[in-house]
């Protein structure tokens, strides 16, 4: 079977990934920084290098800073959309594999479910 996402689509979802992973690795380190210089700088030293951001989405989220492990969470979810990228179900809704439009990876590129299926899950949540 074919993947339902032609090549220059693929790069494209790849690169606005990345640019969100970029994006999310810079708001947490600034936030680090801004909260406690001295206990954060290590860590976000570390974040300049190349370290896997899987890796830094789970430290983070022991900061126990709120506006990081709402970042944290999104880059974790990034690095969960890459690996569905990778396996070719990108873009399809992981309940019921319907087709994901554009324009909502366009506004959400981490959206793993579609419109109706995203309401209905909250609503689960939201109990
Ligand atoms: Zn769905």
């Amino acid at each position: 079977m074919t993947s339902p996402i032609a090549d220059p689509e693929r790069a494209a979802h790849a690169a606005r990934l990345d640019a969100l992973a970029t994006r999310l690795k810079e708001e947490i380190r600034t936030t680090l920084l801004r909260v406690d210089a001295d206990r954060y700088a290590l860590l976000a030293g570390q974040m300049v290098r190349d370290t896997k951001d899987q890796a830094i989405a789970q430290t983070v989220l022991e900061t126990g800073v709120a506006e990081i492990e709402r970042d944290a969470r999104e880059l974790a979810d990034v690095e969960q959309a890459r690996q569905r990228l990778a396996a070719g179900r990108y873009g399809r809704c992981v309940e019921c594999d319907t087709v994901i439009p554009e324009a909502r990876l366009e506004a959400w590129p981490t959206a793993k479910r579609c419109r109706p299926c995203q309401a209905q899950h909250e609503q689960r949540r939201r109990g």
